[in-house]
């Protein structure tokens, strides 16, 4: 469907950039990328109101990408990030958004990592730099006019970057570049620290959101799981296990997605098919025909390949990737509970994608509950179930038509009626487990649920208080010597932790500080190398020293 690939097109980014966008299979501009794109471009300051899952990243990637210029060996845009996670993932999505303009370097800039290697990627003519404030403060001061060339600056996730209390990296990272450079701001909230930035350093910036109107949302029963964006597939396959559809749709961002779920699919035995902008019409129409008539179960799209797809059938919608933005999300599980049925809606979400989730509930005006994962003896139930229902109707002729076959195999086999029904069962359902044990040993527990959001940086102190939380499974607890007395507070352990360890924040549990220590809780799994890492690490100028800390 070229003419969505026009969608992008129509925003006037340079070329090379629209054949990036083509290889990695996207459909349409996100509504954030719409509106902020041409805004960029333009060369205006901006505050971009979004949070992760709304195609932030290429929003301002994009646009940059189709200014800079790759004739000039220097920094020219400078995108900064509260974590090491963070910078390394718009990193990469730079990276991928310039696959086809060659001479276009980008340098990652982070701590826990040597300065070496990104210094010498900065020499070597990187244009683009993402980096965390605090190491890219380090670099400044042995190297102060690092960013005298820089004309575009992105703060990305500009809020978190405060929280982890970088406001004083920022003044000093804002000093060292040019007055004239285009600076745009992207916060998930826009608390009032945030707007004194943007009116201090930013010049008449243009506003841009997406659209939160309230929507209404049909009688569709809703939930949510928490899933970690690498078991998606797994988490689908083990949920249609136990979900009793008719007819399913799953949506998904990308071409390649939607191939690769609908092939995981049909090699588990579903009716599948993959709906996405390189299929051509007539082939469209036969997949849509095939679902209405159950020639398919289920099929996997984009939401730019089912638009106007409305088959009454569909009892599921499964959003397998999240929706840009609550009017697609609405619009999306609008497509099951047609014709006065009951439709049932899924939504996985990332342990990143979690506020985005809040932002559907306010809109929509509904809570999303959480679901978890079915268990082994759950799917062990639903498969038995199945069984039963696809052998009982059969039991009333099948004797009459094929009771003498059977006898007569009885007799050749010499064996008991039990045990060539068993042998029978055993082929049909195709070495499927169907013991308990068994299918434990195939089904690796997915975790179902990441934990909470930590909400430490606020209520801390009375928190500390009340009785020791116990330790959530596969955390450990350690200990430093540092504690309020150091002048540390919460945010700056979990600043330095989630920097030069290179953790995503769901990683981190309780922050407790005391007057003369700090417990921190971390992964129980590589947290020998993960203390090593951070061996050097210092906070408020003091050695962090964390050890694991054990209470008896
Ligand atoms: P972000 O909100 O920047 O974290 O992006 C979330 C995800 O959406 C990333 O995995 C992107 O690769 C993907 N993405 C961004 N824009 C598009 C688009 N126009 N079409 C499909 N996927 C996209």
């Amino acid at each position: 469907m070229t003419q969505e690939i026009g969608g992008f097109a129509a925003l006037g980014l340079h070329p090379a950039v629209l054949a990036a966008i083509a290889a990695v299979g996207y459909e349409e501009p996100s509504p954030i990328q719409n509106q902020a794109i041409p805004v960029i471009l333009g060369g205006h300051d901006m505050i971009g109101q979004a949070q992760t899952g709304t195609g932030k990243t290429a929003a301002f990637a994009l646009p940059l990408l189709s200014k800079i210029d790759p004739a000039r060996r220097e920094p020219q845009v400078l995108v900064l990030a509260p974590t090491r996670e963070l910078a390394l993932q718009v990193a990469t999505a730079f990276e991928v958004y310039s696959k086809q303009m060659p001479g276009v370097g980008v340098v990652a800039i982070y701590g826990g990592a040597p300065m070496g290697p990104q210094l010498k990627a900065i020499r070597q003519g990187a244009q683009i730099i993402v980096a965390t404030p605090g190491r890219l403060v380090d670099h400044l001061s042995r190297n102060a006019g690092l960013l005298s060339t820089i004309g575009f600056l992105v703060l990305d996730e500009a809020d978190e970057m405060l929280k982890l209390g970088f406001m004083d990296d920022l003044e000093v990272i804002f000093e060292a570049m040019p007055e004239g450079r285009q600076s745009v701001l992207f916060s998930a909230t826009l608390p009032h620290s945030i707007r004194a930035i943007a009116e201090k350093h930013l010049r008449d910036p243009q506003h841009v959101k997406i659209a939160a109107k309230t929507q209404t949302v049909a009688r569709i029963e809703q939930a949510h799981l928490m899933v970690h964006a690498d078991q998606k597939i797994p988490a689908v396959l083990r949920l249609l296990e136990v979900e009793d559809f008719d007819a399913l749709i799953a949506f998904v961002r990308t071409k390649q997605a939607t191939l690769d779920l609908a092939s995981a699919l049909e090699a588990k035995g579903y009716k599948a098919a993959a709906l996405n902008g390189d299929i051509a019409q007539n082939q469209r129409e036969r997949v849509i025909e095939s679902l209405k008539d159950g020639r398919l179960d289920i099929v996997v799209a984009t939401d730019v390949a089912a638009r106007g797809l409305d088959v009454a059938r569909i009892t599921h919608v499964f959003n397998v990737d999240m929706p840009y933005d609550p009017e697609s999300y609405v619009h999306r599980i609008g497509r099951t509970g047609r014709a006065g049925r009951e439709g049932r809606a899924l939504l996985l979400v990332t342990p990143r994608e979690r506020r985005m989730l809040q932002v559907i509930e306010r809109v929509t005006g509904q809570k999303v509950a959480e679901a978890r994962l079915p268990n082994a003896q759950q799917v062990l139930e639903a498969r038995i179930r199945k069984l039963t229902n696809g052998l009982a109707p059969l039991v009333a002729e099948a004797e009459a038509s094929h009771g003498e076959l059977l006898d007569k195999l009885i007799a050749e086999i010499g064996c008991s009626p039990r045990a060539l029904a068993a042998a029978l069962l055993r082929k049909a359902t195709n070495g499927q487990s169907l013991t308990l044990a068994e299918l434990e040993k195939e089904q690796p527990l997915v975790p179902s649920s990441a934990p909470r959001e930590r909400s430490e940086r606020s209520g801390e102190r009375d928190r500390e208080r009340r009785a020791p939380v116990p330790l959530a499974e596969g955390r450990a607890r350690c200990r430093t010597p540092l504690g309020a007395r150091d002048g540390i507070a919460a945010r700056n352990l979990l600043g330095a932790i989630l920097n030069e360890g290179g953790l995503v924040r769901e990683a981190i549990g309780r922050i407790q500080v005391r007057d003369s220590f700090s417990l921190v809780e971390l992964p129980e799994e590589g947290l020998e190398r993960l203390l090593t890492k951070l061996k050097d690490t210092r906070v408020a100028g003091k050695q962090l020293k964390l050890r694991r800390y054990r209470e008896d």
